[in-house]
């Protein structure tokens, strides 16, 4: 049989991967792949993230099974974070949750669950999204449609083209929305167009599904998470998926949560029966060791500051990066408003480039991004924007 098995194309970012680490070009940067990276190039493990590790070297007494829904207090820890402890929604035990394997597990369990607990199956995703959206939501047999989210030409939210069109949802319909830091574009709803989205799918009897990757990232822990936590107070039924692959530096820990937000307690238990069930029949339950870390990290006071003040430091890290990248193409000379730059978050942004200027940036610079011209700011550093500005400036001349 596998013998009429064709190959398939090796995923772009991870091709690109092998190229980068093959290029011997003392300058060489990687701007491509989506893990955030300090001033020396590296992704290292945060100090909170050790030091739970070695407190869990002594204290971790089995390796037995947990269960499908991961361990009760990671659950109950993660909620906090992502809801705030006060969250009427969690005071009403109308959320229930799970660990999951990272972001992608939480998403495709979602959908998984959609699937399975209700007729309808269509899911909006924005143009563009994080290139794992539709394989993730898709292969799990949800349909997708797409609303338009990020203009190329104004570097902006086309806010009024993106409601235009989940208009022509029908009731019942998912809507993903990222939480903050929108990959790849890094350009945010504001308050007042969550306010909006939230009136449309409140209206038209939407259901919001929310993914949030990179919480801490953006402007700040509670910050970031302020559309999440208004749609669970307006909205009766959503989804929310999270990862603590980025905020807390354990990307292949694989350890993330899906939360089902119901009507009530009654409902979210039944959800949580039928959630359950699908997980079993998927991975059996969670792996256990980065949520353990993080369990250990969010109930000890000392360490949570740690963590908190580390999360802090790549944040401002970043948007450091931003404006002075900002700065330095401005000083150069070259054509063009870029200050959009520094106010988007998170680490990506399109920097706007066409695909053969892209092209040109690797095989003359050694400069790696993805052919969209998505970059990932955290891969400069104080010492390699000169190099990239002046390519760029070649390029783009
Ligand atoms: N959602 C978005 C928008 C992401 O960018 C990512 C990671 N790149 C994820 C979800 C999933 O992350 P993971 O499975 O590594 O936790």
């Amino acid at each position: 049989m596998f013998e009429h098995l064709h190959p398939l194309p090796q995923d772009p970012i991870l091709s690109m991967l092998a190229d980068y680490r093959a290029d011997t070009h003392p300058n060489k940067l990687d701007l491509g792949i989506g893990v955030y990276k300090d001033e020396q190039g590296n992704t290292p493990i945060m100090q909170a993230v050790k030091d739970a590790e070695s407190r869990l070297l002594t204290t971790e007494q089995s390796k037995s099974y947990t269960a499908p829904a991961g361990t009760p207090a990671y659950n109950q820890l993660a909620s906090a974070l992502v809801f705030g402890a006060d969250h009427p929604a969690l005071k009403d035990q109308r959320i229930v949750s799970a660990q999951t394997p990272g972001g992608c597990g939480a998403l495709r369990m979602g959908a998984e669950f959609l699937r399975g607990c209700s007729q309808k199956s269509r899911v909006w995703v924005s143009l563009p999204t994080w290139a794992n959206h539709i394989p993730l939501l898709a292969g799990a047999g949800l349909e997708i449609a797409e609303y338009p989210y990020y203009d190329y030409a104004t570097k902006g939210i086309q806010f009024e083209a993106m409601l235009k069109t989940l208009e022509q949802a029908s009731a019942g319909d998912f809507i993903l929305l990222h939480g903050c830091c929108h990959n790849p574009s890094g350009a945010d709803l504001n308050r007042e167009q969550w306010h909006a989205v939230a009136d449309l799918m409140a209206r038209k009897g939407l259901i919001p599904f929310v993914d949030m990757a990179y919480q801490g990232l953006g402007n700040g822990l509670e910050e970031d998470a302020f559309g999440v936590r208004l749609l669970a107070q307006r909205f009766p039924e959503m989804l929310v998926a999270t990862s603590c692959s980025k905020n807390f530096g354990l990307y292949r820990e694989r350890t993330g949560t899906l939360f089902i937000v119901a009507a009530n307690r009654a409902e979210a238990e039944t959800a949580g029966s039928q959630l359950f069930s699908k997980i079993r029949s998927h991975y059996s339950m969670p792996p256990a060791h980065g949520a353990a870390i993080v369990e250990t990290i969010l109930s000890d006071t000392a360490l949570t500051a740690s963590w908190e003040r580390e999360l802090a430091a790549m944040r401002e890290r970043i948007q450091g990066l931003r404006q002075q990248l900002v700065a330095a193409i401005t000083a150069s000379g070259i054509d063009g408003d870029f200050t959009f730059i520094q106010q988007q978050l998170g680490m990506f942004s399109f920097l706007g480039i066409t695909p053969q200027q892209v092209e040109q940036l690797r095989q003359d610079y050694s400069i790696y991004m993805i052919n969209s011209s998505r970059m990932n700011v955290a891969g400069l550093n104080q010492d390699s924007i000169d190099y990239f500005v002046s390519a760029l400036t070649e390029v783009l001349s």
